[in-house]
């Protein structure tokens, strides 16, 4: 038995002091968190700030007390200074200033990222928004309040920024959205579905500034006021950026760990660093990409969280499991549209070398008799030229087509051909979709076109 301090209890903690907690009885569970709650759900941000909720509270789904009624003792607004690593030890302070020291027998990392500030002039203005805690989102819940916010300005056209486009135009804002990128989610999707956000966003009102450079951020009385870019200035009351995360490093910084470029901790397929009985999880640690041959990766996501938590919680008990890599599936829904994808785009293909193709295809969801509503769904399917294996796929409608995605993500983790899905046994129902349907459709015409 155990004695397992966790640092961090987000949802990489949160599932790892669950794994443990629920399945290895008898191990001492030691919980330790900076903030005053615990695991937050930052994708009900949007929806709350464009109130499609009614409030918060939904969007938390374990407490202190939840754990402590498990056994696990919790330190919350409790904060880690240091790890003495050789002694294994954990320094940390209390808010009231109490130190806790606590030694260790396994310790699992979970103290995810931050949100990547630009080192552009302006930042520390007020009403400019970093957007990951609850505080923040409450934050910016509490601005809205006031009317003199008008015109909001979002940095950063990812999935993020997005969401959050969409839910300050709910909220009666003028919105601007600012990419040096000439497309928003061009991170997971190719330019044929990027438009099609890019169009979404555009026909509620949303303006859209992609292809331009924020240089500065400029403000009246302490307050920002502008975002002045490489190719024109826009009127802000309100900034939130956006433009990605960075793994939280302080605590292993320079301790010799193996970590990827970005400082991430390099991870094996039990969630074990590079120093045995230390752990690394969610967005503080690496994951495997099937879709690049295994190569470590960093995917920052809840799914990959939560996973990752489970893994080396189990493996911190003694049992040992293996995470099977990730293909970074993810989706975003704006306004009626949905967008779903996994593993990756043809332009990631081509940037990691491989021989990319892509498969396209559109169709409507249901049989065309049906007289219910009936959208098009569009589909790409990206596969290596050369080996066949599927490399990635995208899909948007109207229609909620999400679920289709994970057979692809699956086809990716096993290796698959795309020659394989071409004839998959797909039932047909005429409530939900086609007997030639669009999955295997656009299997086989990559068949036929080779
Ligand atoms: C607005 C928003 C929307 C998102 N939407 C989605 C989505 O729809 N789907 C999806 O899959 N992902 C989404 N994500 C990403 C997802 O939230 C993250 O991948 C996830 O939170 C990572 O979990 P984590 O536990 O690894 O890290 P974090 O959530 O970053 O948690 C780290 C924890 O460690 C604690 N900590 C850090 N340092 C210390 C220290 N020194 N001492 C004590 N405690 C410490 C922090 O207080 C925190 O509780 C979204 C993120 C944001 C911000």
């Amino acid at each position: 038995m155990s004695r397992i301090v966790i640092v961090g209890a987000n949802h990489a903690g949160t599932a790892a002091a669950n794994a443990i907690l629920d399945n290895h009885p008898g191990n001492e569970v030691v919980i330790i968190d900076q903030n005053s709650n615990i695991s937050f759900l930052g994708c009900g941000m949007a929806l709350w700030i464009g109130r499609q909720i009614s409030g918060p509270d939904g969007l938390f789904y374990q407490t202190k007390e939840g754990f402590e009624a498990k056994g696990a003792t919790v330190f919350m607004e409790t904060r880690v200074e240091s790890i003495d690593y050789d002694a294994q030890v954990v320094h940390a302070v209390a808010a009231d200033g109490t130190r806790v020291d606590q030694p260790y027998d396994k310790l699992i990392l979970a103290t995810g990222s931050l949100p990547i500030i630009p080192p552009i002039e302006g930042v520390d203005l007020q009403n400019v928004q970093r957007v990951k805690l609850f505080q923040d989102a409450q934050a910016v819940v509490e601005k809205l309040k006031d009317p003199a916010i008008r015109r909001v300005t979002v940095v950063g056209a990812g999935y993020i920024g997005v969401e959050l486009a969409e839910a300050f135009q709910r909220n009666g804002r003028e919105v601007t959205l600012v990419d040096m990128a000439p497309a928003c989610v061009s991170g997971n999707f190719d330019e044929e579905f990027c438009d099609l956000m890019a169009e979404n966003l555009r026909s509620h009102g949303i303006e859209l500034a992609f292809g331009e450079k924020v240089l500065r951020l400029e403000g009246e009385n302490g307050k920002v006021a502008r975002v002045v870019t490489d190719k024109g200035t826009h009127q802000a009351d309100l900034v939130c950026l956006c433009i990605g995360f960075k793994p939280n490093a302080a605590l292993f910084e320079g301790a010799g760990f193996d970590t990827l470029r970005n400082g991430a901790l390099l991870v094996d397929h039990h969630q074990e660093t590079s120093r045995r009985g230390v752990y690394a999880v969610g967005d503080c640690s690496s994951c495997y990409s099937n879709a690049k041959d295994g190569e470590p990766a960093y995917i920052a996501l809840a799914t990959n969280a939560v996973r990752s938590g489970i893994v080396a919680g189990h493996n911190a008990c003694g049992m040992a499991i293996e995470g099977v890599g990730v293909q970074g599936s993810s989706g975003i829904c704006i306004y009626d549209l949905k967008m779903v994808a996994t593993g990756l785009t043809e332009a990631a293909a081509r940037r990691a070398g491989y021989d990319a193709c892509v498969s396209d295809f559109s169709q409507v969801q249901k049989a065309t008799f049906v007289e219910t509503e009936n959208p098009e769904v569009k589909i790409r399917v990206v596969f290596d030229g050369t080996t066949r294996r599927v490399l990635g796929a995208q899909m948007a409608s109207t229609y909620d087509m999400s679920a289709g995605i994970h057979m692809f993500s699956l086809a990716i983790q096993e290796g698959l051909t795309i020659d394989r899905l071409a004839l998959l046994d797909v039932f047909f129902l005429p409530h939900f979709n086609q007997p030639y349907n669009y999955y295997t459709m656009a299997a086989y015409s990559a068949v036929l076109g080779a």
